[in-house]
């Protein structure tokens, strides 16, 4: 994915993505927003942690004052109400911490989802949006825990050691030393064993987001794997998928293991080697003995926030790599929404289309589709492209609607370049119904109305009408609010691409751009389907991509391609007359039903 944002940010005049960052500097890039409640909750966590630290020197206090023989109430007292403002302290900044990492998720989700939504279609060509999911959901998941316990348990746990071992150097220096020296151990192992983390976390997450993208294949063809008993194979990769993830976790877990049990392990041989030495130093006199009680307690304290820092490490592992897979979707490709949605001619008639020399590849890598097509389709009526399989017809509407921008040479609406008018304004002068066109799951209104929400009842009506839909209206139990789609009643081909112009006509484009479905229609619906053309010819210009011979005779104008070039222009009567591709071509396979 990385190399998808590389390819993006290679062509120009676009938006250029945002360069990824290194984890920690993006991880705080989204947690600073949150900075004040996280300064709170840190430092009330950090409170309740000294709180814990003060206990030893309070308990010295308590062996002084009965070798002094004097009443031990105070000093016991002052041990209750530590403890337990400690635990409240501790309490209350748990739950700011938990409460601000939710936000932080929500931040990051939130803002992943606007840039989803404005990705551009060549960025989304690449992804595989079961992988994304697994992206939005899962890591933007593990977040949390980075936020709340991580980032927070870094700083108090650092904090929390460094006054530890500062009031260990104030109470003794040889003991402080000899407790330095296993702390330096734990830190070397510490530093071997967190890049291991780091790396088997990265796969395992990148293993979940393939699950998600090879559960995305099966279910999108789910069909076409029981009727072909492909379930065997389909689930042996699932499995590798699932198999590798579980590896890298088991991994995880050793190293985490590993490093904990070192880091306990170290606090014990440092109490055995302060017991050793201190021991003979409190024999020879050179030493209090409240003191080594002290110093041995604080020792035990300190092992909480040296536990909390190992554990800390080791989850902004995880944390990091899951920063590093949102980012890659982050920093993808995007639209430019913000534009004024004005037009730039201000005319507001039957659009004209030209296309000047214009070559296009969809990836710098990938081979040229067109090879300097030029064309012209004047203002209003119906212009038909027609041509081979595979000719550049359907990029032709891409290129229109800035899906993609092409390679060399200009797209021009209204004789202004595509690239010079503002997105908003170019996707709303232009309605385009793609080939195959989806109905959208929910009712034929929703369906209708996705474009223009604010479409009254008799605009509706009258798309309905000029879509020739009120046959279908009629006959569904609820009329417009019926259910449509996977979970309502199913409509035909015809009708499908019927509801999809009308979807598109909804929006009054000043040019209606259709990719005919190749699939057969009846006799009745390709009747429909071609009035429905010519009527929305004479309010608006209309380009089809047209594979039956009825859509192509009514045309005022015809262009064939042939290999990503414009090979003639005319009408039906001229082309058959001087084109031998076309006259072949209407004769056979490609305008089918004559
Ligand atoms: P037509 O609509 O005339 O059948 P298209 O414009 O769909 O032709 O495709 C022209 C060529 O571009 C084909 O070779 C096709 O494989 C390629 N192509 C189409 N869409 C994409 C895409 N999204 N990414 C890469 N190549 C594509
Ligand atoms: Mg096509």
């Amino acid at each position: 994915m990385t190399e998808v944002a590389q390819h993006a940010g290679e062509q120009e005049g676009r938006t250029p993505p945002d360069t990824p960052k290194a984890p920690l500097r993006r991880l705080w890039e989204y947690a600073r927003p949150h900075s004040g409640a996280l300064l709170l909750g840190g430092f009330l966590s950090f409170l309740g942690g000294a709180a814990g630290l003060a206990q030893p020197l309070v308990a010295k206090l308590v062996i002084d004052a009965l070798a002094q023989d004097q009443t031990l109430t105070r000093p016991l007292l002052l041990l209750g109400v530590l403890l337990l403002t400690g635990a409240l302290v501790s309490a209350l900044g748990a739950y700011v911490l938990g409460r601000t990492g939710e936000s932080v998720v929500l931040t990051v989700r939130r803002q992943l989802l606007t840039r989803l939504l404005r990705l551009r279609v060549g960025a989304v060509d690449r992804l595989k949006p079961g992988d994304l999911v697994s992206r939005l959901t899962s890591d933007t998941t593990l977040l949390r825990s980075v936020v709340t316990n991580s980032l927070t348990n870094v700083v108090t746990g650092s904090l929390l050691l460094i006054g530890g071992v500062v009031l260990m150097a104030v109470m003794d220096a040889i003991l402080f030393g000899v407790t330095m020296a296993v702390l330096v151990v734990v830190g070397l192992v510490m530093g071997v064993v967190l890049p291991r983390i780091s790396r088997a976390t990265v796969a395992g997450q990148a293993a979940v987001g393939e699950m998600g993208a090879l559960l995305e294949r099966l279910f999108g063809a789910f069909r076409t794997v029981k009727a072909s008993g492909a379930e065997r194979h389909e689930g042996e990769r699932l499995e590798t998928a699932a198999h590798t993830a579980w590896r890298k976790g088991v991994q995880v877990a050793a190293w985490s293991a590993l490093s904990g049990t070192v880091a306990g392990f170290a606090v014990n041989i440092a109490f055995l080697a302060v017991l050793g030495m201190g021991g003979v130093r409190v024999a020879a006199g050179e030493l209090e003995v409240s003191s080594l009680i002290a110093f041995l307690l604080l020792l035990f304290y300190l092992m909480e926030p040296l536990a909390m820092l190992v554990q800390a490490a080791t989850e902004m592992q995880s944390g990091l790599a899951a920063v590093h897979r949102i980012d890659e979707v982050a920093t993808l490709e995007r639209e430019e929404v913000d534009a004024a949605p004005e037009s730039p001619t201000g005319s507001n008639g039957p659009a004209t289309v030209a296309f000047a020399d214009v070559t296009f590849r969809y990836a710098p890598d990938a081979p040229m589709v067109h090879h300097g097509v030029t064309f012209e389709a004047p203002s209003g009526g119906l212009t038909a492209l027609v041509g081979p399989s595979g000719a550049g017809k359907t990029t032709v509407f891409s290129l229109l609607e800035r899906f993609y921008d092409a390679t060399s040479g200009a797209v021009l609406l209204d004789g202004v370049d595509v690239r010079n008018w503002p997105l908003p304004a170019l996707r709303a002068a232009i309605g385009y119904v793609e080939q195959d066109a989806p109905v959208l799951d929910g009712t034929l209104r929703q369906n209708l109305v996705m474009a223009a929400p604010q479409a009254t009842a008799e605009e509706i009506d009258a798309v309905v009408r000029t879509a020739r839909l009120e046959e279908l209206v009629a006959r569904l139990p609820d009329g417009l609010d019926s259910a449509i789609g996977h979970r309502g009643t199913t409509i035909s081909g015809g009708e499908r691409q019927r509801v999809a112009i009308a979807r598109a006509l909804l929006r009054r484009p000043r040019l209606l751009l259709m990719d005919e479905a190749t699939s057969q229609l009846d006799a009745a619906n390709e009747t429909a389907l071609k009035q429905v053309m010519l009527d929305a010819a004479r309010e608006t210009s209309v380009m089809v991509v047209a594979h039956r011979l009825s859509t192509v005779t009514s045309a005022d104008r015809i262009v064939v391609m042939e290999a990503g070039r414009v090979r003639a222009v005319g009408t039906h009567a001229e082309l058959v007359a001087t084109d031998e591709l076309y006259r072949d071509l209407a004769a056979s396979q490609l305008l089918t039903a004559s």
